[in-house]
């Protein structure tokens, strides 16, 4: 993704605001400009529940070289609402603690800093509660 594309999202991510299909009522988040379901091009904004569950979660030992400084790290499948699924980091949790069905609420933090050009990127990641 480019970085100017990077930064015209952030503030949708940010809100965790997705597009839902007029037509069908399919959510996309981030935005589509057509839906997958129905082929509408028609979406209104709608805001996700910043709250969830853990559908299921893995841990990674070895991570793409932008992120080879946070392994460990645990990255989950998460359930917002009973709506929508997203993938994201289940930030400073023990595996041990992580479990299938368990609460999380999404924050929005640092996800990874680009060492050549300074770029930091902001994402949502997934917290315990
Ligand atoms: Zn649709």
């Amino acid at each position: 993704m480019s970085v100017a594309r990077y930064w015209r999202e952030i503030p949708r991510r940010y809100r965790l605001e997705a597009g839902k299909c007029s037509n069908c009522g399919y959510i996309a988040f981030p935005h589509r400009l057509v839906c997958p379901e129905c082929g509408s091009r028609k979406f209104e904004d709608y805001r996700l529940k910043d709250t969830g569950k853990i559908v299921s979660f893995t841990t990674i030992e070895v991570g793409p070289t932008e992120f080879s400084d946070q392994v460990p790290y645990n990255v989950g499948i998460i359930e917002l609402g009973d709506e929508v699924r997203i993938t994201a980091q289940i930030a400073d949790a023990d595996p041990k603690d992580i479990k299938i069905g368990g609460k999380v609420k999404l924050e929005f933090r640092k996800i990874q800093q680009d060492g050549h050009a300074g770029v930091i990127k902001y994402g949502y990641k997934a917290v315990l509660v």
